[in-house]
């Protein structure tokens, strides 16, 4: 039996001291927050989507492949199902594969989760933020608010940098890096895109199905299909997130990068452009705003207007055949420069964290210090949306809680 501390209540951490515990450790677990699990309440708009059908290496980021290949290996999706299975929960299947809780609560994940460890024996420290980790002849000494607790093995699963408000602060990163372990930079992921078109404000609330082109330095690197939200500053929903790693990392990098939207991705520009014309004999007696709704929402309209510098067109009956192409141009191929994301604030995970060349793939221990581990999103590893993060976080928990 060893001493376990494990520093994170987050779905990594919990699922490490569950399955540590089964083996007979005795383990302590501490969390900065006044309750376990807050990240994980958050997810999948408060329905958690805790899993998918179709784990595979090829929805994953990070440069160790080995390493997250060996990861998903040792806790595929039926192994998911039945660990959840034995602590009493269902799981229902959404679209794309996407699992979740039969309940539709991410609160019935938390409750299950503690009180498997609860009944386990594990101590959990809540409002027990560890300010330091130091290492002294084999053990491991944790500082927490004026106590120091010695352990014989110590997991790091403090998550990334992502939504620093739900407790995820970083703070893995530096115990990692004083023990000698390099960082991926990271960077967030996952996260809205903030755009410096000013005329995008009108369409702020306009939820609609998109195909989003993603340039960087002018050249096409993704392309996407799916939910497009405009916001007051910018651009969100599936599509959007979908393409933020790419756009996070090229403003990192100080790249040019921009849009184009195909906001009518089901009607060819031909297509369009002879609806519209057709449409235009009930256009007379109307303002080229109230023309344009019969297809599409007003205050994407009023976008479209003010940013083709058309607002002054009063009557839609009065529309030139260059207006009226001006319009289907940008119906089908609007451009937007994107300035920023919105941040590790806003962003839902972060690429990069704790290099995994430095840490052993079958058991996730450090090459450097023997029984400290790593587990969830402070490694680099990040995965696409669809419940891909969460299931990385318990199969990482998983694997360290077997191995310890
Ligand atoms: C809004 C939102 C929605 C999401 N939706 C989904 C989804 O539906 N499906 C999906 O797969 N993924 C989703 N994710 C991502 C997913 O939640 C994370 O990838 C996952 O929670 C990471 O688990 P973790 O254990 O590594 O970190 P976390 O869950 O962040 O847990 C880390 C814990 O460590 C604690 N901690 C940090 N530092 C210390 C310290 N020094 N001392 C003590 N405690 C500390 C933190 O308070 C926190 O509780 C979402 C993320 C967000 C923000």
């Amino acid at each position: 039996m060893k001493r376990v501390g494990i520093v994170g209540a987050g779905a990594s951490g919990l699922v490490c001291a569950i399955e540590a515990a089964r083996k007979g450790h005795k383990v302590s677990l501490f969390e900065k927050n006044s309750k376990v699990g807050r990240k994980i309440l958050a997810t999948g708009n408060g329905k958690c989507n805790i899993s998918n059908l179709n784990i595979s290496l090829s929805r994953y980021h990070g440069e160790s492949v080995a390493t997250i290949k060996e990861v998903l290996k040792r806790f595929d999706t039926v192994t998911c199902k039945s660990f959840f299975a034995k602590l009493g929960l269902e799981m229902r299947e959404g679209e794309a594969g996407k699992l979740y809780p039969m309940s539709h609560q991410a609160s019935s994940v938390v409750d299950l989760l503690l009180h498997e460890a609860r009944s386990l024996g594990v101590d959990i420290f809540l409002e027990s933020e560890v300010k330091s980790i130091a290492h002294q002849q084999g053990a491991f000494c944790l500082h927490v608010k004026e106590q120091s607790y010695l352990f014989d093995a110590c997991v790091i699963g403090t998550g990334s940098l992502a939504m620093p408000n739900l407790g995820s602060s970083g703070s893995g990163y530096g115990f990692a890096q004083s023990f000698g372990h390099r960082l991926v930079e990271p960077y967030p992921s996952l996260v809205q895109c903030v755009c410096d078109e000013a005329s995008i404000e009108r369409a702020s609330g306009v939820k609609m199905e998109a195909r989003v082109e993603l340039y960087i330095e002018n050249q096409k690197v993704q392309s996407v299909q799916g939910d497009l939200l405009f916001t007051a500053y910018g651009l969100s929903g599936s599509a959007i997130l979908e393409i933020s790693r790419n756009v996070s990392y090229a403003c990192l990098k100080q790249e040019r990068v921009h849009v184009i939207l195909d906001l009518m991705p089901t009607l060819s520009k031909e297509a369009l452009q002879s609806l519209l014309q057709k449409r235009l004999s009930l256009a007379k007696g109307k303002s080229l705003s109230l023309w344009l709704e019969g297809i599409i929402p007003k205050k994407l309209a009023l976008m479209i207007l003010e940013k083709e510098k058309l607002l002054h067109v009063k009557d839609a009956s009065q529309l030139s055949m260059k207006e009226l192409k001006k319009i289907v141009f940008a119906l089908k191929a609007l451009s937007l420069h994107v300035k920023e994301t919105k941040g590790f604030e806003s962003a839902e995970v972060c690429a990069g964290g704790v290099d995994m060349s430095e840490i052993e793939p079958k058991n996730l221990m450090s090459r450097k210090i023997k029984e400290l581990y790593f587990c969830g999103e402070v490694l680099d590893v990040d995965g696409d949306c669809g419940g891909f993060n969460l299931h990385f976080a318990w199969a990482s928990g998983f694997c360290v809680g077997q191995s310890l």
